[in-house]
């Protein structure tokens, strides 16, 4: 688990959901997978932004440990990147609160997220759900971080992340970088209606740790381009989400297979997803497997979680001191 060192900090949140499904994986993990060589990775399951909206309390421990192996199974290898717990570092609560009062209050009114969330949980609207994007923010300057990967929903807060720390800066003097979006492979991933973006909530997703034949007969069931109502029809493979997770998991032979076959209505879709199948089984089975392999050992688990804190804490105080004598509390 290396330390600081040249190489720019990268941090990135783990949302402690219970269920990751392929658009996660192909959005998100398996883009950061590949940033482990070259920048010094941070990646944090933050179970206080879990807190924001109703949850059952006797779950979150499960789900935090869970979304640990899903992770470390699908790529995030603990011995090359720190994984840690956010509430195992106290200091990411602490600093949000000092980074409140440098946020600007109109902004944090404005965020879509707060908007929708409020929307979904109409009489549970907190203050947490509020102040969600300052916690963010203080996630991210905790480390001082540099590059932080974001998908089109996150855009929006770490922008504000931006504003924050050039408020901070310029009330208190230069003290962290502002951080850089980081843009990998877009990878939107739509649901097996092929209407609304995969996600939990639509139940409308392939598990990625789903078994070989739930991924068959769910892919069976996916929606197709609607062009191709017979099997002579051809189609537009850009319009249809099959071709999408082609893109994400088939090699390049078999992606033109799939576009040529499409539009010259040389393949039926049945067939094109068979194909697809048998390539999204062929990558995930490995991932399966060490989620397996991981979850039958929980003393790694939990080493890696210490290691990870102890890590990260070390890091955090540094940080505290520093911000602590700024502010004029030290
Ligand atoms: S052939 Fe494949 S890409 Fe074309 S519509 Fe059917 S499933 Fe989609």
């Amino acid at each position: 688990m290396p330390q600081s060192d040249h190489r720019k900090t990268v941090f990135s949140g783990i949302q402690p959901s219970g269920l990751v499904h392929i658009g996660n994986y192909l959005g998100a993990i398996r883009n950061w997978a590949t940033m482990l060589d070259d920048y010094d990775c941070i990646f944090c399951v933050v179970d206080l932004h879990a807190m924001t909206v109703p949850y059952e309390p006797g779950e979150m421990m499960q789900r935090i440990r869970d979304a640990l192996l899903v992770n470390m199974a699908a790529g995030l290898d603990p011995e090359r990147c720190t994984l840690f717990v956010q509430s195992h570092v106290p200091e990411h609560a602490e600093l949000a609160w000092i980074l409140g009062t440098c946020a600007p209050f109109g902004e944090l009114a404005r965020m879509t997220q707060f908007k929708e969330k409020s929307e979904q949980h109409r009489d549970q609207v907190n203050c947490g759900l509020f102040s969600y994007p300052v916690l963010m923010a203080a996630d991210i300057l905790l480390y001082k971080a540099e590059v932080v990967p974001v998908g089109e929903d996150q855009s929006q807060h770490l922008e504000f992340a931006r504003e924050v720390c050039r408020a901070f800066n310029s009330r208190f003097g230069e003290t962290f970088p502002e951080p850089q979006p980081y843009h990998g492979p877009v990878m939107r991933l739509l649901g097996l209606e092929g209407k609304a973006k995969m996600s939990k909530s639509l139940n409308n997703y392939i598990a990625l740790l789903a078994e070989p034949e739930e991924i068959s007969s769910l892919l069976q069931t996916a929606a197709t381009d609607p062009a191709r109502v017979r099997r002579n029809d051809p189609g537009t493979p850009q319009l249809c989400n099959i071709h999408t997770m082609h893109l994400g998991f088939s090699s390049a032979e078999d992606l033109s297979w799939c576009e040529e076959g499409c539009r010259t209505a040389g393949i039926g879709c049945l067939e094109c997803k068979e194909r697809l199948a048998q390539n999204m089984i062929r990558e995930l089975t490995p991932v399966r497997e060490k989620y397996r392999s991981y979850a039958s050992k929980p003393d790694y688990v939990e080493d890696v979680m210490r290691r990870g804190a102890a890590v990260c804490r070390e890091r955090a105080e540094r940080t505290m001191e520093e911000v602590r004598r700024k502010v004029g509390i030290r």
